[in-house]
């Protein structure tokens, strides 16, 4: 071992200890993620008349709920369900999709539930290499005369080339859905997002930035959309019990509603904090060799639910895992968010044909990816002391596992 890879691998260490030193700071235990919740007395302030009048499910608050959603997003209608998985499986089944579905790889795998779960059959396209979002020219060489719909994912906040893809969808008949689990508070050139596609679906689930507790809304501009998926909410029942379509019980309940609505008041701040700490880690690891940056087009504003970068294994000795790993041993929990991709997946193998359709772009930057953690409270010296590690851990030239 040469002298500067000795004099590499003492940066590195002293590091990682003052990086832990920062950590053991922070006055409470540190986590990946920690919701950002509003005061409870606020929430039972809003939820106790519904409490006392009896109505505990699908009633006023939730109303209100998709009223302010409406507003917010700038969209005609907004339908609260009981999580984005229900809310994308019932878009498919009320949009009446058949055949194949188009979907990134690159995704939480229940993006391709929802396909699964309306007996659909999913084909796997891959992702873009600056923005990590589904390539549409690579969607658009997989469609064929089977495919009944496109789904892009606007990932960790990210928006995806909506109009792009819209044309896609227009140009081929298709039905075009967004997975906006990540992206309530992100905009496209300007613009919320919601109003795109056929329908837009939003998560509230605790790890996202708008909390409900557990929580989906589904915003479109179709109203024929709009009304099955309140029916298909309540088991596709209109009233006579003689129900349009197979639904589910995929009610928010208003406890879940007020929560979310006090929430609402908190997402720009948050969102803002988000993106503060974003750039702040893109400032201090941009010039870094070895790697890579998500890439959010001009314009946009993503609401970065996640923040993540690659690792080139060939400038980091033991790759992303061990970057990883490293950083947990001083306190810092690290995700790989999305590893391994859904094509990889036991349920999802058998709909990837390893012959034909490859998806290079996808198994390198799921191969690769590491999200940092990222959370309105996360404190500066911790952004500093986690970016300053990782910059030291690619100047080492063995491996310090
Ligand atoms: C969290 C998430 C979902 C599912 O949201 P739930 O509200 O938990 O059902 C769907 N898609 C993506 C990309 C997600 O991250």
């Amino acid at each position: 071992m040469g002298t500067s890879a000795q004099a590499g691998n003492q940066a590195a260490t002293e590091a990682l200890v003052s990086l832990a030193e920062a950590v053991g700071r922070q006055e409470r235990g540190f986590r990946f993620t920690r919701p950002a919740l509003p005061p409870l007395g606020e929430v039972v302030r809003l939820y106790e008349q519904a409490y006392k009048d009896g109505l505990l499910t699908n009633s006023n608050l939730v109303a209100r709920l998709e009223g302010a959603a409406r507003e917010r997003l700038g969209v005609r209608h907004a339908v609260a369900v009981s999580s984005c998985t229900s809310g994308l499986l019932l878009t498919l089944k009320a949009l009446g999709v058949r055949g194949r579905v188009i979907l990134p790889s690159f995704t939480f795998f229940a993006t391709g539930l929802a396909v699964l779960w309306n007996g659909l059959r999913p084909v796997f396209a891959d992702c873009l290499e600056s923005t990590w979002n589904l390539d549409p020219e690579d969607a658009g060489r997989r469609i064929d005369g089977g495919t009944g719909a496109l789904i892009g994912v606007h990932l960790y906040g990210n928006p995806c080339q909506v109009e792009a893809l819209e044309r896609l969808a227009a140009r081929t008949g298709l039905k075009l859905v967004f997975d906006g689990a990540h992206a309530l508070g992100s905009l496209y050139q300007g613009k919320p997002l919601g109003g795109f596609g056929d329908a837009e679906v939003f998560s509230l689930s605790p790890t996202k930035l708008l909390v409900a507790g557990e929580g989906g809304l589904v915003a479109t501009n179709d109203s024929t959309l709009a009304r099955l998926i309140r029916l298909g909410r309540n088991y596709g029942d209109g009233g006579d019990y003689d129900p349009e379509l197979p639904g589910l019980n995929a009610r928010m309940s208003e406890f879940h509603a007020a929560l979310a609505l006090e929430g609402w008041e908190l997402l720009e701040e948050k969102v803002r904090r988000h993106n503060q700490i974003a750039a702040h880690y893109d400032r201090l690891l941009q010039a870094q060799p070895g790697l890579s940056l998500q890439q959010v087009r001009r314009g946009d504003r993503s609401s970065f639910k996640d923040y993540s970068v690659l690792v080139d294994p060939a400038v980091y000795a033991g790759g992303r895992d061990l970057v990883g790993s490293r950083l947990l041993g001083c306190g810092i929990e690290t995700k790989r968010y999305f590893h391994p991709p859904l094509h990889r997946q036991k349920i999802f193998r058998e709909y990837f044909d390893p012959q034909g359709d490859a998806l290079p772009v996808t198994e390198r930057v799921s191969s690769r990816v590491l999200s940092l953690p990222i959370y309105a409270t996360l404190a500066d010296e911790v952004v500093e002391r986690i970016a300053e590690a990782i910059a030291e851990l690619g100047k080492t030239t063995v491996v310090v596992g």
